[in-house]
């Protein structure tokens, strides 16, 4: 398949472009396209073929769900059983956004979109492109983040033609994203709204709505035993080739166990990488040091993450090795996805 690509600034959407990217989506095709959390690989999601075709794509195994993008409320409702009155509160709050809301499906929404769940999540993008291309789709488009399976999300249409070119009809380069992590993921199916995945929308911010809300435990700690309630939490995502591993103390004690675990990488021949901030960047040795921004700007880190690890794989990086980010807040989706591209190994001095 040869991958057309088109370009145009969000502020004023190519509409013809978008006309065609539409005409994809209802043929069965698929789109790459920009969202303000990261980039998705878009299908129609109820057509079952689609969705196959997206995991196929990318890779994906087929038990992990899919997120339903509508650009109206009132598309809610047709693909639902029911749509509780927190969910109303968070829509009124946070929609069009990234908090994406875990509902009951019904019959519109086949299996082969939700991985064989009975629930279905959904999202409302604010992004403009998003919006117009969810319309000339026929208004429900499943989209995962638009990158190979395990890689880091796209911030840039660059990525995505890294890992899609020849695997998808049409990619829409609409430039870099603005928030550079995935939604917040929201579960309203339970007695007590739980986040199942930590994102721009942050704990507090939903607590402000809806009082207390419960956090899944397995988006931190490795917690062996315990099965995320987002099935695709549970694979190793977002990873760099090169082994990450983070260390997490007071600031002096950080830098001096990353300098000397640099030391003894290059002594064995190794390229090494370190992820940082503003405030340290000066203090490392290392082939390659990345500040993430300052420590006291957290959308700036959030923002760069995905690029950094992408980038480490760009320098073919063996080692790298990563400050850590404070718990609550933005920090925790920061931190959640660090952990995750570390398959866990945190160093704590
Ligand atoms: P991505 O589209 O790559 O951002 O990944 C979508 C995430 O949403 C994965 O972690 C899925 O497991 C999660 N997800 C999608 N639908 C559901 C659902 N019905 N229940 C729980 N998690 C879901
Ligand atoms: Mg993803």
């Amino acid at each position: 398949m040869i991958t057309e690509y088109i370009s145009m600034p969000e502020d004023a959407p190519d509409m013809e472009g978008i006309r065609r990217a539409g005409e994809i989506i209802k043929n069965g095709g698929l789109v790459a396209f920009p969202t303000e959390t990261v980039y998705g690989l878009g299908g129609d999601a109820r057509n079952p073929e689609s969705s196959r075709k997206i995991y196929a794509a990318k890779g994906r195994p087929s038990d992990n769900p899919l997120i339903v993008h509508v650009c109206r409320l009132e598309d809610v409702a047709p693909i639902v059983r029911e749509i509780p009155e927190e969910a109303q509160l968070l829509a009124q709050a946070f929609w069009p956004g990234p908090l994406t809301m875990i509902f009951h499906k019904n019959d519109v929404i086949p299996y082969e979109t939700t991985g064989g769940l009975d629930t279905v999540a959904v999202r409302f993008p604010s992004n403009r492109i998003a919006q117009e291309l969810i319309r000339a789709s026929g208004g429900y488009i499943a989209a995962p983040s638009a990158n190979r399976s395990g890689r880091p999300s796209p911030t840039i249409a660059r990525y995505c033609r890294e890992d899609l070119d020849g695997r998808v009809e049409m990619i829409i380069d609409g430039g870099e994203v603005g928030i550079g992590l995935e939604s917040t993921i929201i579960d309203l199916t339970d007695k007590r709204p739980i986040i199942l995945r930590p994102g721009y929308v942050t704990r507090e911010m939903l607590e402000q709505v809806l009082g207390a809300v419960d956090v899944d435990r397995t988006t931190i700690s490795a917690d062996s035993g315990q099965a995320p309630k987002a099935p695709g939490m549970k694979y190793r995502h977002y990873a760099p080739k090169g082994d990450l591993t983070l260390v997490e103390g007071t600031k002096d004690a950080v830098v001096s166990c990353i300098n000397d675990l640099v030391r003894s990488a290059s002594q064995a021949g190794k390229r090494t990488g370190v992820i940082c901030t503003d405030e340290t960047k000066d203090l490392y040795r290392a082939d390659r040091i990345f500040s993430a921004g300052s420590r006291q700007d957290n959308e700036a880190i959030a923002r760069h993450l995905f690029r950094i690890l992408r980038e480490c794989d760009d320098l073919e990086l063996d080692v790298i090795y990563s400050e850590s980010f404070g718990g609550s807040g933005l920090s925790m989706a920061i931190m959640n996805r660090l952990m995750k591209a570390a398959g866990h190994k945190c160093i704590k001095v």
